[in-house]
């Protein structure tokens, strides 16, 4: 049996071994998500929640050890991972105020031809879910959807990241401990046991993490439906109007919190040419106030700190300018400076591949037109940030970019309960509905009450 070797990657120190599931645990844990879902899918709404709010509780009385454990799994400063469990408490309790507002829908039919029959929509649990996670916000990511999915019915089988078992673990045991058992499942793994459970007999995916996993995915996972909330290479537009104070600090929190480990961290950043200099000046400002360890957490793993600084060689070797920053920090854990970088352009991997790491690159531009064609100039579509004093010209902006969300004088904000986020192109297949609403199926349902055959009927 496999195991895996959890690392603080503030100290490059192992902080525990978990063996990993074989595949014969994996399909030992869908039968026992299949049968309990009989019984879960069948209690009333007001049953679930209660079991909900009982594991809101339960994070509530176990939020210090969490936080620790993220902070120790992760690297993530002590508010960052606080910021999560709260946020993943709220996700609680913002579905359960959704679901309690949704209703069957009656659909109109033709009376005359169809007399005494009525048509009418609800909607119904798939059945088991299975999730996979990344490691980057280990805990608020996966109650996205284990809060909707769990109150809508569904039983889950869930795969947190690798580099992040132990945090993965403690979730499990916090819900499983107040849950009938066997409605929430824990698998442990890499790619493999990720792959395995895509091909499995669950009944959706969830899936949040890479793009090269999410082609693996459409490849292995046949006739399911499925969510794919995949990488970014976020645009971040100055326009010559912008509040350069607000903007430059929105800027360095955007790309260096969480060492730029957000999908929607701040990975190019467009300014118009008129105001670079006061751009650079207040910026250069602001980062040299920040302290790496502190403001500035380190990256995840050695494989990390690795791409980023072939991100930057590429870079290097076409010609950028390092206006600060440039390489790894001369201190223990896999922790790399913050990166100011200009003479950047779109033949370069860093404006073009999502890096992932604490790199802002700037380019400017003379037109807003010219703004919007460089943000579309990606293979990705996740969000795009535009900053202006003038709103609705930040909105006329806004829609020329194919992003799945645009933000205004904003960056990486989250709606409640990771509602509506999401991108298109390689970043994911957005869908048009609430995390709620995928979590459940529209079923239609005709009830003819007439006693009468039909007069077309045999
Ligand atoms: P990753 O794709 O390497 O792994 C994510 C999860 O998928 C892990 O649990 C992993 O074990 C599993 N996995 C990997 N390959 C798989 C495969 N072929 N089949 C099935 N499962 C597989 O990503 P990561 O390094 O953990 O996370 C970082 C990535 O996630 C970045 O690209 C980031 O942008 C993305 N991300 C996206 C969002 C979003 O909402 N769009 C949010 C957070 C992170």
């Amino acid at each position: 049996m496999g195991k895996i070797h959890s690392i603080d990657p503030r100290t490059e120190q192992i902080i525990g071994v978990i063996p990993e599931s074989t595949i014969l645990e994996v399909d030992e844990k869908i039968t026992n998500a299949k049968s309990a879902f009989k019984s879960w899918g069948n209690l009333s709404l007001h049953e679930r929640i209660g079991f909900l709010e009982k594991i809101s509780g339960n994070l509530e009385k176990n939020k210090t050890k969490l936080i620790n454990i993220i902070c120790e799994e992760i690297g993530k400063p002590e508010a960052s991972a606080r910021w999560e469990v709260n946020d993943a408490i709220n996700s609680i309790h913002y579905y359960i105020n959704q679901i309690q507002s949704l209703h069957k829908v009656n659909i109109k039919i033709d009376e005359k031809s169809f007399e005494d029959t009525k048509a009418f929509i609800d909607y119904t649990p798939y059945g088991v879910i299975g999730l996979i996670t990344p490691w980057n916000y280990p805990c608020c990511l996966s109650f996205w959807t284990i809060a909707p999915a769990l109150l809508s019915g569904n039983t889950i089988v869930y795969k947190p990241s690798e580099y992040s078992s132990f945090v993965g673990r403690m979730i499990y045991d916090i819900i499983d401990e107040v849950l009938p058992h066997n409605v929430f499942n824990i698998v442990i793994g890499s790619k493999n046991i990720g792959k395995y459970l895509v091909g499995s007999d669950i009944d959706k995916l969830f899936f949040t993490g890479s793009v090269d996993a999410g082609y693996d995915i459409v490849k292995n996972i046949g006739i399911k439906t499925y969510s794919l909330e995949l990488g970014g290479k976020d645009a971040f537009i100055v326009c010559e109007d912008a509040d350069i104070e607000m903007t430059t600090g929105a800027a360095a929190w955007g790309a260096f919190t969480n060492a730029g480990q957000i999908c929607t961290s701040l990975e190019r950043c467009y300014v118009h040419e008129d105001i670079l200099e006061k751009f650079l000046d207040s910026l250069m400002q602001k980062v040299s106030n920040l302290t790496i360890g502190k403001d500035i957490q380190p990256l995840i793993s050695n494989t990390q700190l690795e791409k980023v600084q072939s991100h930057l060689e590429d870079a290097n070797k076409k010609g950028c300018k390092v206006l600060v920053g440039g390489k790894r920090a001369n201190m223990q854990g896999y922790f790399f400076e913050p990166t100011i970088l200009i003479d950047v352009d779109h033949s370069m991997k860093i404006m073009k591949e999502e890096t992932f790491g604490p790199i802002l690159p700037i380019m400017t531009f003379t037109s807003e037109d010219e703004a919007a064609d460089l943000a579309n100039d990606s293979k990705y579509g996740l969000s795009a940030t535009i900053w202006t004093k003038d709103v609705e010209r930040g909105k006329e902006l806004g829609e020329q970019i194919k992003v799945g969300m645009v933000l205004i004088n904003e960056i990486s904000f989250t709606l409640d309960g990771g509602d509506y986020w999401g991108g298109i192109k390689e970043s994911g297949n957005k869908s048009s509905e609430s995390k709620l609403m995928q979590c459940l199926m529209a079923k239609s349902h005709v009830v003819y009450s007439g006693s009468e055959k039909r007069s077309k009927w045999y």
